[in-house]
């Protein structure tokens, strides 16, 4: 237990994250930002803001730093807003900052019914929580949204039929399985392509890496087109073996983010981020299931069990703008959390009222957080807590980007 964190009255606090240095990650955005130390041959891959136990954030008190989780256990109704105590019990978010250097493997996240039928089955069968083969890590669903930071690169869904078509057609080497395609859609596609063994994948794609990586090395290809990052991937690959993934890239949108478009990620949209910076805000889950790009266990039963075999009309989000107070707010259907961007110059106020826990981080310049007789400075790379019910104020004497998340009414 841990007695008195702090004067009652106190709505400000400090919390610094973690970093993940994951070996897809690039070498500097993060430290940058957060002002760590670069070490030469390591990766900064993540910075996380949160309370997942698998690197809770740290809360500045009077007492000391404090773990997030246990800050918000020792008071939940007071710290997380009475509404998210009784629907969730605890901090409903993930927030992060991702720099992907290289591509991450293809995932689908399950629904919350699928994810607690998925987590009992796994009990039940006695794996552990942190085996490789280990599908479901908890009983919750795992939307995402996130917003570029700079110009961003991702895999989002499948492509519309006709674009499909025309993929299948113009690759030689895939041209088979147009017959499939038009016969047995989207799921007869993918199961077919996803059961092939490592020895036919081999066999099928051995051509096309033949055709496309001298053109990749040379320059040839554009960002825009599948065997650009078929060839991406095959170039950092040191294996023998073909990942199957790369059959996924041809049948996939493929998007360019400018920086500050959004994009939200519902339970079953396939996807994969293949190169940029963003920031993301998801719930608090790590339940993957994972489709390709990756070295790590691949359940293709689960996979198709949770994936949504339709096409994807991917709807870019630009957030609705409230000139007033310099918010900009991307909403989505989650229930979980809310994204927002708070930019101001010198002369414009933000103000606001939380409902919920908020962690607002400062992306770029400085800012001045007020309410009531307490102040609190945020600046490039820090983040603060703001307990729910609290009015408050956003000023600065310069300029400030910050990104807010919380929790939607
Ligand atoms: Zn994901």
């Amino acid at each position: 237990m841990i007695e008195n964190l702090g004067n009652k009255d106190r709505k400000f606090y400090k919390v610094v994250g973690q970093v993940q240095n994951y070996d897809w990650g690039g070498k500097s955005f993060i430290p940058n930002l957060v002002s760590e130390k670069i070490e030469e041959n390591r990766t900064y891959a993540e910075y996380w803001l949160g309370a997942h136990l698998k690197a809770p954030s740290k809360v500045i008190t009077e007492k000391g730093s404090v773990s997030l989780d246990q800050f918000l256990n020792e008071n939940p109704i007071e710290n997380l807003g009475a509404d998210v105590e009784k629907n969730f019990g605890k901090l409903p978010y993930l927030f992060k900052v991702l720099d992907v250097d290289k591509m991450l493997s293809i995932q689908v996240h399950p629904s919350i019914a699928a994810a607690k039928i998925g987590y009992k089955k796994e009990n039940e069968q006695g794996i552990p929580l942190t085996a490789s083969n280990r599908n479901f890590k908890d009983e919750n669903h795992k939307p995402e949204i996130m917003v570029a930071l700079t110009d961003f690169w991702l895999l989002h869904g499948f492509l519309e039929q006709e674009k499909l078509v025309k993929n299948l057609k113009e690759t030689l080497e895939l041209s088979f399985l147009l017959t499939t395609f038009l016969e047995d859609g989207y799921l007869g596609l993918y199961k077919k392509v996803m059961e092939y063994s490592q020895e036919e994948v081999n066999t099928i794609l051995r051509p096309l890496v033949k055709r496309i990586l001298p053109k990749f090395k040379n320059n040839e290809l554009e960002k825009s087109s599948p065997a650009y990052w078929a060839a991406k991937s095959l170039n950092n690959s040191d294996s023998e073996d073909i990942d199957k993934g790369i059959f996924s890239i041809y049948f996939f949108n493929i998007l360019n983010l400018s920086r500050g478009e959004a994009i939200f990620q519902d339970a079953g949209v396939p996807h994969a981020y293949l190169e940029g910076v963003n920031m993301e805000l998801m719930a608090n889950s790590d339940n993957v299931l994972r489709a390709g790009l990756t070295s790590k266990h691949i359940d293709v039963v689960e996979l198709i069990k949770n994936t949504k075999f339709e096409e994807t009309i991917p709807s870019i989000l630009n957030g609705v703008e409230n000139k007033s107070n310099g918010e900009v707010v991307f909403k989505t259907i989650a229930k979980d959390f809310e994204l927002s961007k708070i930019e101001l110059k010198e002369g414009i106020t933000h103000t606001s009222h939380s409902n919920s826990v908020e962690i607002l981080m400062a992306l770029n310049g400085a800012a001045t957080l007020l309410q009531n007789d307490e102040s609190i400075s945020i600046e490039k790379g820090q983040a603060i807590l703001i307990k729910p019910n609290t009015s408050y104020k956003v000023e600065t004497n310069s300029e400030v980007e910050i990104y807010k998340a919380s929790v939607p009414k």
